[in-house]
């Protein structure tokens, strides 16, 4: 007889990585135990309250970290079961088909992947009809080649953006459709889950209509007999084998309890931050640097985009409810007068009165707050920062984790806000205003910038690579730790580079791709 506290497979998170991957394995049979630190989301009104969410963090971890001074970093991170998919404004890209290779930035190289775009393709096909992506193929200048349409039609603009996107259509741009998880029926309002609100991006979903990892995979996976699940688990250490070759057992705190779980197959999938602490956490004799770590970049490459949110400002009112269905790729690549990539622009979440008194702009002259969010578009703008090895997690002498990082690969990201100014200026699809609608505010800087602060750690990634050199890398090409037999990892840790696109679906999609080889593995 199995012993009850022995398993196939341990899988410990469930986010965009380990979910998946527990929807993948579930219907073999195998034992399976999920491990999640945090629990459910409360289901409760306040889940749609930008009050509760944003300014006051309800849902927010209370973890202190520290930043490389040792002052303490208060990370915007979320521990539930389905992670960080909870909150995301499921956003559902595929990296483009040259983010796999080497590409030249103005701050240097972003180094090529192990694998090619053609090995993911099949896996980000089967994440887009697991996740119920919304888009429309053909329209993105930049997007790669895929084997099948969408599974769902693109989310319509409202008028404002709509109007926006003529606009940028007409300066010779192609503004496109966001690939979007939300499960949303246009033709069928009456029985569409999703009732497209303004609390979406940042909030967890009320109505469960929202393609994150506990609604599509963590809930579907535990229909199976097969599978447990433990919350409020967190776990401190993995052990292994006096060999160092298996991990043989995971330590689990529990209800103020410690205890022992064994697999044949562990897997990591904390995010990128808590995967790497917990390599860092389990050194012992055979992995004096950390477990997995005879490399030294366990915690290095730490990478999280360089993001910035915009507000433009007009004179006339935004009253777009769900701002996040419009994108540009355009000056992915760079443009006319830069040879180097800038990046992706898209939109927040609409931001409102409490969403800005949480990280308040300066206000602009003559404009309240409030009046502020509702006169805004609110972009995002992402450009992909660079794997500096000097970027990393680390574990000061108490076990805290600590996060050293300097921004770099930083001009691009400029040149795409001026980009992005230059383009808000020529609107001209005001009727009441034309391109007056934003000259005059943008002649008088009211296009207010903020750079997300380190505590954003939303696309965390990078810091247990992947590669084919056990010098230069932790992990193998099936994501299995190089110097660990029965060792995985699948979170957003094993990206070697990050492209510019938000990271959800490839973490996705790689889990179906390690999912796929664990099935041989376990046969
Ligand atoms: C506000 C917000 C908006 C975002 N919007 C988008 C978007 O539109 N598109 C997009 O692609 N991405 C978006 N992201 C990023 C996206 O959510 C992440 O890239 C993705 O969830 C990362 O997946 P992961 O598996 O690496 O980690 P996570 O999803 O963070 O999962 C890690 C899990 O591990 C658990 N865990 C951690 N440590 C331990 C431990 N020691 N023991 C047990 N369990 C542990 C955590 O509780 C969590 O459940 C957004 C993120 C945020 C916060
Ligand atoms: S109802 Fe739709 S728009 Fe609102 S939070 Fe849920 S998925 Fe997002």
């Amino acid at each position: 007889m199995a012993r009850a506290d022995h398993f196939d497979v341990i899988i410990i998170g469930t986010g965009a990585g380990g979910g998946t991957l527990a929807y993948k394995l579930a219907p073999s049979g195998k034992r399976i135990l999920l491990l999640e630190r945090g629990g459910y989301v409360p289901r409760e009104k306040d889940n749609w309250s930008t009050k509760a969410v944003n300014l006051e963090g309800k849902y927010q971890t209370k973890e202190v970290w520290l930043d490389s001074n040792g002052d303490p970093l208060h990370p915007h991170t979320n521990y539930y079961v389905g992670g960080n998919t909870k909150f995301y404004g499921a956003a559902l890209f595929r990296l483009r088909r040259e983010d796999f290779g080497e590409i030249k930035h103005s701050g240097g190289i972003s180094p090529a992947w192990p694998i090619s775009y053609e090995d993911i393709e099949p896996y980000y096909t089967q994440a887009e009809r697991l996740y119920h992506v919304h888009g429309q193929r053909g329209e993105d200048p930049t997007e790669p080649p895929a084997s099948a349409p969408y599974p769902h039609p693109p989310v319509s603009h409202e008028p404002r953006i709509q109007h926006l996107s003529d606009d940028f259509a007409r300066l010779g741009l192609r503004p496109f459709h966001t690939p979007l998880g939300v499960m949303l029926d246009e033709q069928n309002p009456h029985k569409s889950r999703c009732i497209r609100c303004e609390t979406c991006d940042g909030h967890p979903c009320l109505v469960y209509a929202k393609s994150d990892a506990q609604v599509l995979c963590v809930d579907p996976a535990l229909e199976h007999p097969n599978v447990t699940l433990l919350t409020n688990a967190y776990v401190s250490r993995l052990e292994t084998s006096p060999s160092g070759r298996e991990v043989t057992k995971v330590i689990v705190q529990r209800n103020g309890a410690t205890e022992g779980y064994s697999a044949n197959i562990v897997v990591v999938s904390c995010g990128a931050i808590n995967s790497a602490a917990l390599l860092l956490r389990s050194v012992n004799d055979k992995h004096p640097r950390g477990l997995a770590n005879g490399s030294d970049v366990v915690g290095r490459h730490y990478m999280g985009h360089v993001n910035s949110v915009l507000m433009a400002i007009s004179k006339c009112p935004n009253p777009t409810v769900f701002q996040k269905s419009l994108s540009v790729n355009d000056f992915y690549f760079g443009s006319k007068e830069w040879s180097y990539p800038m990046g992706h622009i898209s939109f927040v979440g609409k931001l409102d009165r409490d969403t800005l008194r949480a990280g308040a702009p300066a206000i602009a002259p003559g404009f309240t707050l409030d009046l502020m969010a509702k006169h805004s578009l609110d972009f995002w703008l992402t450009s992909e920062d660079l794997p500096d090895p000097d970027n990393r997690v680390i574990l000061d002498h108490k076990g805290n984790i600590v996060l050293v990082y300097t921004p770099n690969n930083e001009e691009g990201h400029q040149r795409l806000i001026a980009k992005l100014k230059e383009l808000m200026q020529q609107q001209a699809k005001c009727q009441d205003h034309g391109h007056e609608c934003h000259v005059g505010l943008f002649a008088r800087n009211l296009f207010l910038g903020q750079r997300i602060p380190l505590a954003g750690v939303a696309h965390q990634n990078g810091t247990i690579r992947f590669g084919r050199d056990p010098k230069t890398s932790a992990l193998d090409v099936n994501c299995k730790a190089h110097e660990v037999d029965n060792l995985y990892v699948v979170d957003a840790s094993f990206f070697p580079s990050s492209g510019a696109v938000n990271p959800a679906l490839t973490i996705m999609a790689n889990a179906l791709r390690v999912g796929d080889h664990l099935l041989k593995r376990l046969r």
